[in-house]
């Protein structure tokens, strides 16, 4: 068993990595940063209330709701004041609240550019849930909101700070299989019918956006490159109820300028969850790879084991630790924009059957491969 201390003969650089978001403790001057979280689904709900526990250099201390009756849930689990609950209607008195510098944007897709130009117009600093929008143009909006206001802006990119899908990365990039030359990744699970995901004026999109661009994220820090094509298929509809709005499947092929091809699949109707890397003098794969825990990494010299870690409080306590030490996030809004390029791209090719070209963009942003 390949342990974190032992992972290929190396002290592991995950484990390096990981150690920015804990820096030194806060001295006693500085206060931990207060976060506004914006929405209170199942996301807010399940995963990002409990690591808001967990965090160092920041803490929860807004929220904002149409429903009263989760106000009044939160308020009692958060420890929050009344005075730092919003509705979406006074949202943007938000300006007004000294305890908050970071907004945390966790609504449908399509709501996301909407609050986050908000957000940035109110003065905080903002991380946005994935997709970063639902359009190229509203990725371009938040980022010139949040320059205008000179703040901060990040995604919810939380596998850029968990072991697995950094040793995913490290593999990769420090060819430590030598060089790769094939990824596969895939993500899919089977929705459940009538939800806002289904929504194509609410989602923006099917499968693709919401558990795909994982795929997409999986291949680009692997490989350390940034494709330079897209070619796509639309999968056949089964279910022509429940995805009557948008796609029930795609599958997906990228091209790296290396040559090193990306084979790629999601769907809402089928449990798939692979990031699996092929390369010269062996592999390496987790599997699942996605899911907020019981990754498991196995390469073809043995299995790979990190300790289990709450994800999301260090991608927030790494962004807190940006907006203190006013340092660009490892997952700024230009991942998201990048990301929703090639989202873009891949519809593209599905709707046209013809390869689409991404290389203009992709050498814009060659230094933002992790
Ligand atoms: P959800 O349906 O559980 O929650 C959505 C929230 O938005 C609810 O509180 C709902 O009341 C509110 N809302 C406000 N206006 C709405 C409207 N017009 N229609 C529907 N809901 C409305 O969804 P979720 O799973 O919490 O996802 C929210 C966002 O978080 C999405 O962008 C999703 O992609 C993202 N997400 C990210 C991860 C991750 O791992 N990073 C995981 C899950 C969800």
């Amino acid at each position: 068993m390949i342990t974190s201390s032992s992972a290929h003969g190396n002290s592991s650089p995950s484990a390096n990595q990981l150690e920015r978001a804990r820096e030194s403790p806060l001295s006693t001057a500085q206060r931990p940063l207060g976060v506004a979280l914006v929405g209170l689904g199942k996301y807010s709900t399940e995963q990002l209330g409990p690591a808001l526990l967990e965090t160092k250099r920041c803490k929860l201390k807004a929220i904002v709701t149409g429903s009263p009756n989760k106000a009044e849930h939160w308020q009692k689990q958060y420890d929050i004041p009344k005075s730092n609950v919003y509705s979406y209607e006074n949202f943007d008195s938000i300006k007004n609240n000294p305890d908050i510098d970071i907004v945390y944007i966790v609504l449908p897709n399509s709501m996301h550019a909407e609050y986050s130009i908000r957000a940035a117009q109110a003065g905080k600093h903002v991380i946005c849930e994935k997709p970063m929008a639902v359009t190229v143009q509203e990725c371009e909006n938040m980022i010139a909101a949040s320059a205008k206001a000179g703040k901060l802006l990040s995604i919810g990119y939380r596998l850029h700070f968990e072991p697995y899908n950094l040793a995913m990365a490290e593999f990769g990039q420090n060819k430590t299989f030598g060089d790769v030359r094939k990824i596969i990744a895939r993500d899919g699970m089977d929705i459940e019918p009538g939800v806002w995901r289904l929504n194509k004026k609410l989602a923006g999109g099917g499968p693709l956006v919401d558990v795909g661009i994982y795929c997409v994220q999986g291949a680009i820090y692997t490989s350390g490159e940034l494709p330079v094509s897209v070619s796509a298929i639309e999968g056949k509809k089964t279910d022509m109820k429940r995805f009557k709005e948008v796609e029930e499947s795609m599958q997906w092929t990228m091209e790296f300028p290396s040559g090193l091809i990306a084979e790629c699949e999601t769907s809402y109707a089928k449990q798939m969850n692979l990031l699996r890397a092929e390369a010269e003098e062996g592999w390496f794969e987790l599997n699942p790879a996605y899911e907020y825990d019981g990754k498991k990494g196995r390469a073809s010299d043995g299995p790979f084991e990190f300790p289990q870690v709450r994800e999301q409080a260090l991608q927030i306590d790494d962004f807190a630790n940006c907006v203190m030490n006013n340092r660009k996030s490892k997952v700024p809004g230009e991942m998201g924009l990048r990301d929703v390029k090639i989202l873009t791209a891949i519809y593209e090719s599905a709707r046209t059957g013809k390869k689409v070209r991404l290389s203009e963009f992709s050498s814009h942003y060659k230094n933002q491969t992790h």
